[in-house]
Parts: structure tokens; C-alpha cells; sequence
């Protein structure tokens, strides 16, 4: 599943070759996405220049002055250049063709993502009620405490609630855990201020990380496919059930909390 460090290296490797361009047409193939694509999304966007493209949660927005497009890859999606006269492949929703022959493709196989426009993104209801961004300043012990203190359930659950901070999906929760210490099933609630202040630290070096390894692969991407991926992380804990923990050898433990898996090493995170 894309998560923020993703978004962020798609981001940025759109960005230089859309911005300032108009977009000429918009072919959608398939509106049927998590919510269906709106009928008058081409009338909202084509003729129009895109102004800024940037990120907010795992939502791409396209600002074309006036109109975002709100962009969402859900499970599976991926945006990518297409060649002109590639032909598009079944999962191959949406296309946007922009001025040049840039044509920017939407692949998407299961369809839980989702493409959208706003006049006023950041009121949109699913934009308006989001936490922080974790890599800002806005996200600190501080702010991370005083989130735990209202409230009792999992830690791990928590940093994945969206409202509290956004971005951090079920690998890069199981991760910052391990770093910081804790067991992804304690309680918020009992954190000390001084575990949020790991806690913190570790969620901004985790997601860091990971996008600096995108950017790293993002050139490569670009020029051998065209192709926007995903990455290989090297994960502590995140799925390494059984397996000897890197830093004490103690083998790494796996659970299953709110349906998803949960991985960290007792020893090291109690
Ligand atoms: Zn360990």
C-alpha cells in the first residue's frame, strides 16, 4: 500500500515535469474508483495550467488555480508518465494529457483510490479534520503527549489514527516503536512525556528515511520505466515474526491488533 513516503517521492517526481503545464485532456476509462470520479472533473481541469502540486496526508493536490484535484492511491494506485501511444492497460483508469505529449497515467487494480476536485481542498471533508504532518513542527513530544493522555487505547493504534497525525501507516508505526522502545500494545495513556519525546523522534527519523530512500530510487524510476514504485524497505521488526532482532536476537514477535499485524522485539521494547 502507498504510504506517506510514497505520496511524497510521487510528488516529487511529478512535479518537475507538470508544473506550469495546461492540461489538454483528461480521458477517464473508469470512474468507478473508491468514490466515483466526477462527471464534470475534465470541464473543472482541461484548458487550465497546473500552478503547484503538493501533499497533505496521503492526498496529492494538484492546484490548477482556482481547482484542485484531489488525489488518493488508495490500495494500490500508481501514477506514472505513459508514452505517447503506449496503450493503456486494463487497470489503467485515467489519463491526463497534458501539453508537450506529457501524459500522466493512473493505474489503479483495485480501485480503492480516489480522484476528486475542490475549490477549497483544505475544507474538504476529508482534508479538514486531519492531524498534523509528522515531519513538521506542528508534530512534537509535546503535542504527541498531550494527544496520549486523552486516550486509552494502543499507542500503535493511535499514531495510526489520522487525526492525530497523518502518514503514519502500519509499517513505519511498527518501526518508530521499535526505535523508540515501546510495545505497540501499551496503552497511550500510560506514555511518559519523555517516551512521546522518543516516540516523536522516532516517527520523524523512520518517514525521513524512507523518503530519502525513495528519492534515492525515484531517479531511476523515472528515466528506466517512467514508472513511479514503491521501495524495499530494510524494516527492524515489520514483518520479521520469528526472525532474531537486529540489535539483541531475541526473535521478533508478531500480534494482531485492530485486524492488522503488529511486529516488535520484547526485549528491546517493553
Ligand atoms: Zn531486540
Amino acid at each position: 500500500m502507498p504510504e506517506l513516503p510514497e505520496v511524497e517521492t510521487t510528488c516529487l517526481g511529478l512535479r518537475p515535469r507538470l508544473l506550469d503545464r495546461r492540461l489538454q485532456k483528461l480521458t477517464v476509462r473508469n470512474s468507478r474508483l473508491r468514490w466515483p470520479v466526477p462527471e464534470d472533473l475534465a470541464g473543472r481541469l482541461e484548458g487550465k495550467t497546473l500552478a503547484s502540486l503538493s501533499r497533505r496526508g496521503k492526498y496529492l493536490l494538484f492546484d490548477f488555480g482556482g481547482v484542485t484535484q484531489i488525489a488518493h492511491l488508495g490500495m494500490s494506485g500508481s501514477l506514472r508518465f505513459a508514452e505517447t501511444g503506449e496503450p493503456a492497460g486494463i487497470h489503467d483508469h485515467i489519463d491526463w494529457i497534458f501539453e508537450g505529449g506529457v501524459i500522466l497515467r493512473l493505474r489503479d487494480p483495485r480501485r480503492f483510490g480516489a480522484v476528486l476536485w475542490s475549490a477549497n481542498p483544505m475544507h474538504h471533508p476529508l482534508l479538514a479534520r486531519l492531524g498534523p504532518e509528522p515531519l513538521t513542527d506542528a508534530f512534537d513530544a509535546n503535542y504527541l503527549y498531550a494527544q496520549c493522555r486523552t486516550r486509552s487505547a494502543a499507542i500503535k493504534q493511535v499514531i495510526m489514527d489520522g487525526h492525530v497525525v497523518v502518514g503514519v501507516g502500519n509499517i513505519y508505526a511498527s518501526e518508530s516503536l521499535f526505535h523508540a522502545g515501546i510495545r505497540p500494545g501499551t496503552s497511550a495513556r500510560r506514555l511518559t512525556r519523555p517516551a512521546c519525546a522518543r516516540l516523536a523522534a522516532a516517527i520523524k527519523r523512520v518517514l525521513a528515511a524512507a523518503i530519502a530512500a525513495g528519492g534515492s530510487s525515484l531517479r531511476d524510476y523515472v528515466q528506466t520505466s517512467g514508472e513511479l514504485g514503491y521501495f524495499q524497505l530494510h524494516t527492524q521488526v515489520y514483518d520479521r515474526a520469528g526472525l532474531a532482532c537486529k540489535r539483541c536476537n531475541t526473535p521478533i514477535r508478531r500480534i494482531i491488533q485492530g485486524q492488522r499485524a503488529s511486529f516488535y522485539c520484547p526485549q528491546c521494547q517493553r
